[in-house]
């Protein structure tokens, strides 16, 4: 009886599709294999035409010695069928080894990590309690920032992380968001950075996006600096739509919105690449309720929505949604929401009554009857190493201007100028010094406490190349430790490089 009720949705879709599409299926770690098999039971139930090839990864596979925590196979089954619909993951501590959930996204160039967050009836939370709705994307850029990942202790007292941001990889992720807005009928694009304190790295975040936003005057793009984003999602949240934001910047606004619509429970993601993509909830492995089938599967349930409507099953999307939907709206939950005075259910109980009610809709807010279409998923094509270099557009002539030397000294600066000084030839000119960033030569202030770490800046006025740059290094290693050397570059006549705080 209940097959028949949604047959309909399913014969008019199978006619669509002539063959299911195979897709790689992690289990993952702690709660993984528990709101899987609830969202497969889930699927299945709807005749969602899929077919799983289950994976090896996740923390066993680590201990089983596979260095990034996946099996030859696994990478195999995901670049063969271009979708990974995963568990949570753990990442084995104190082994020295990299995220296997940030090593897959990057690996794959999964450039685009999308994050919906929607109030849901029967969750309660502040806003719902004031009757806000909130129906917010996130779209964090998935490769660069911070999570290059590239580290170094320059002195034992002074760490460095590097953060990469690029003109191809903003533009990719930009082109995403305003594509996504255009396919799905949103009205605003807003970009969220720290472009005035990170000119150079955050300047290019936003230069990129309104150069792309150039190409979709149909759409209002605007721009804000993330932390007033931070105050105005919990004082406003209704007055965004899409928001797009580097990679640190995105994980972290994204968490305060699963805060909004009730917690990570509720989070989906899906990390979208040009050939590759990922879709998995938004919370970790959940280890303190690991096994006891307690666990809420609805963020991944709502991950997997978003890998239906990017495969183009948007109407078994619906359909389950809708079944989700009514099922909150009605009071029933798992035990870490809803109502505490009515019983919880189980995770495998949560997933039948779900089943049980395909077919319904909620009173309100049913899953839209979305005009959008899918983004054209097509199974992945091995590119040629050309093709993956993304775009080099040599703009500006370019000219190398000096040097900063990162130089390891309990000196004061004014001591140390002297031996910086004495290698200088020609034209070097030893500019300023700072440290932690900010000016302590020629002039500062006895009040800037300095660690072990400076900068010395030495400048040619016309130019110079990296053998007399290198040279100079050279000789100033042979009196002071210099940990790393940074070349001052000239574009046209922008300076690539900033200026310390005080210069
Ligand atoms: P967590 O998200 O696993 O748990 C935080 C809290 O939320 C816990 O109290 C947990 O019980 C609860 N919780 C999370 N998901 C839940 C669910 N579906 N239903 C009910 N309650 C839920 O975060 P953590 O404890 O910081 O991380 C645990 C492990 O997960 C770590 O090894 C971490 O590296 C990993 N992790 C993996 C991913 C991923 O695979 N994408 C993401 C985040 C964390």
């Amino acid at each position: 009886m209940k097959l028949f009720m949604f047959s309909n949705v399913y014969q008019k879709h199978n006619q669509m599709s002539m063959n299911p599409i195979k897709i790689s299926v992690a289990k993952g770690d702690g709660i993984g294999p528990e709101i899987m098999d609830a969202v497969i039971s889930i699927f299945d139930a709807a005749q969602v035409p899929l077919s799983y090839e289950y994976i090896d990864m996740g923390k066993k596979f680590y201990e089983a010695g596979f260095s990034t925590g996946m099996t030859d196979e696994a990478k195999a089954s995901v670049e063969s069928n271009g979708i990974l619909f995963k568990g949570p993951m753990e990442t084995p501590k104190g082994k020295g080894v990299k995220s296997i959930n940030v090593t897959a996204r990057k690996t794959w160039s999964t450039f685009a990590n999308r994050r919906h967050f929607k109030s849901l009836n029967g969750v309660e939370t502040v806003f719902s309690k004031a009757g806000i709705p909130i129906d917010i994307t996130i779209v964090r850029e998935n490769i660069e920032g911070t999570y290059g990942g590239i580290e170094h202790m320059l002195t034992q007292d002074v760490a460095l992380c590097r953060r990469f941001i690029t003109r191809p990889g903003s533009t990719q992720v930009h082109r995403f968001a305003f594509e996504m807005a255009k396919r799905e009928g949103f009205h605003k694009v807003t970009c969220a950075h720290k472009a005035n304190i990170m000119k150079l790295t955050d300047g290019l975040f936003l230069e990129t996006f309104y150069e792309v936003a150039k190409e979709y005057p149909e759409i209002e793009a605007n721009d804000m600096i993330v932390d007033d984003l931070a105050m105005k999602l919990v004082a406003k949240p209704q007055q965004f739509e899409i928001v797009v934001l580097t990679n640190l910047q995105g994980d972290i606004m994204s968490d305060l919105c699963a805060g909004l619509v009730g917690g990570l429970g509720f989070a989906p993601s899906a990390n979208v690449g040009e050939h590759i993509s990922i879709f998995e909830a938004v919370h970790g492995t959940a280890p303190d309720i690991t096994g006891k089938n307690i666990a809420n599967p609805t963020a991944l349930l709502l991950s997997g929505f978003m890998m239906l409507r990017y495969l183009g099953f948007m109407e078994h999307a619906n359909l389950i949604e809708n079944s989700l939907l009514y099922t909150l709206e009605n009071g029933v939950h798992t035990g870490d929401f809803g109502d505490r005075s009515t019983p919880s259910l189980s995770t495998t109980d949560f997933a039948k009554a779900i089943i049980s009610n395909l077919g319904k809709s909620p009173k309100e807010n049913a899953a839209r009857d979305t005009k959008a279409t899918s983004a054209g998923f097509h199974r992945p094509i091995a590119p040629s190493e050309q093709k993956m270099m993304l775009g080099n557009q040599v703009k500006e002539e370019s000219k190398i201007v000096g040097v900063d030397l990162f130089i390891e000294s309990t000196l004061t600066a004014a001591e140390l100028a002297p031996m910086i000084q004495k290698h200088l030839v020609g034209e070097q000119k030893l500019i300023m010094i700072s440290n932690r960033g900010t000016q302590v030569w020629p002039t500062g202030s006895v009040f800037t406490e300095c660690v072990d770490q400076y900068r010395a800046r030495i400048e040619v006025p016309s130019s110079t190349n990296l053998e007399e740059m290198f040279g100079l290094s050279s000789r100033v290693s042979a009196d002071l430790m210099v940990s790393t050397a940074e070349i001052l570059r000239k574009f046209g006549e922008k300076a690539g490089y900033s200026l310390a705080q005080g210069q």
